[in-house]
C-alpha cells in the first residue's frame, strides 16, 4: 500500500486507513504522515522528506535547465 502523504511503499498491516464518507481511502504509513496531512493540514508538495517534493522539485529544475539552456543558445547568436 502506497502512502498517500510520504508515497512510500508500506505493509497494509502498519500504519493507518483513512476511510472518507464518499468511500475513497487514504493511507497512511505513520502517525508522521497522519499528523502532517491531517492535523497541521499541510501540503505534501511543499514538505521536504515526501516523494511529492522531489517529483515537483524535480519537474521544476528540469524546466529551469531547459530555460537556461535557451538563454545560453540565444547568448551564442
Ligand atoms: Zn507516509
Amino acid at each position: 500500500m502506497k502512502c498517500v502523504f510520504c508515497g512510500r511503499e508500506e505493509s497494509i498491516h502498519k500504519g493507518l486507513h483513512l476511510i472518507k464518507n464518499d468511500g475513497s481511502v487514504n493511507y497512511f504509513c505513520s502517525s508522521k504522515c497522519r499528523r502532517n496531512a491531517i492535523n497541521l493540514k499541510r501540503d505534501k508538495r511543499k514538505v521536504r522528506w515526501t516523494e511529492a517534493f522531489h517529483l515537483t522539485r524535480n519537474k521544476e529544475n528540469l524546466k529551469i535547465a531547459e530555460n537556461s539552456k535557451l538563454v545560453a543558445e540565444e547568448k551564442k547568436k
